[in-house]
């Protein structure tokens, strides 16, 4: 069941344990960042803290994050992850870099970080210098890169995109893992990202999952 927290003003965390969702609500409308898993119970969570009308912007496609959006509508999702999102039952909509969102207070800027997905976006507001970068900076992981809809060297390289808003950015609310986490993160997730191509990090095979463990100095990677 999705918990929800009132993090900031205006600014609430849901989450269920597996995944986090970031509601924003303002005076007329809501803003919503991810929808999490089918049975994660989103919608329900939303309508418990607000009635207002809610807009839905994807911080990409995976299911964990698409997989509430039928209940929604549509949804803003960039159009190299509408593959992962369609028939969830909602109409997509284009989602690209520079795009900005105002609610309650808050104007997220979308930012493209492809790697993760293809289609990967983070949200910063530079004002209140926070930064939601979806599942693309993490603590402690796993961070998921196998399988066709990854790209390892896209991923270093807007991990790279990032660490350049370093600086600008006090607060970073990933949707896995701890949270809040500090900028220094992005940082240690390209230093392991990059030890990973490298092949410095041993793989261990996922008990599972088609893929192997590949745990960095601060961060685990799931990888082919
Ligand atoms: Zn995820």
């Amino acid at each position: 069941m999705t918990e929800t927290r009132l993090f900031m003003d205006n600014f609430y965390v849901l989450d269920d344990g597996r995944v986090r969702q970031f509601l924003i609500v303002g005076t007329d409308e809501a803003l919503l960042i991810d929808t999490g898993f089918e049975d994660s119970g989103v919608y329900e969570a939303v309508r418990k803290i607000t009635d207002l009308p809610v807009k839905v912007i994807m911080t990409h496609g995976d299911g964990d994050h698409s997989g509430g959006l039928k209940e929604f509508g549509r949804c803003r999702l960039n159009e190299a992850d509408w593959h992962l999102a369609e028939g969830r039952g909602a109409k997509l909509e284009p989602l690209n870099e520079g795009d900005v969102f105002e609610c309650g207070g808050y104007r997220l800027e979308a930012i493209a970080i492809p790697g993760h997905t293809y289609g990967s976006m983070a949200f910063i507001d530079r004002a209140k210098r926070l930064l939601l970068p979806g599942d693309s900076v993490q603590k402690e992981g796993p961070i998921f890169m196998f399988g066709e809809d990854r790209n390892l060297d896209l991923f270093i390289e807007s991990e790279k995109k990032l660490c350049a808003l370093a600086d600008r950015v006090d607060t970073i609310i990933p949707c896995h893992s701890s949270y809040p986490i500090g900028p220094e993160y992005i940082g240690r997730d390209l230093e392991d990202a990059e030890m990973l191509k490298a092949g410095k990090l041993t793989g261990e095979k996922h008990a599972f999952l088609p893929c192997c463990s590949y745990k960095g100095k601060w961060t685990e990677f799931y990888y082919d």
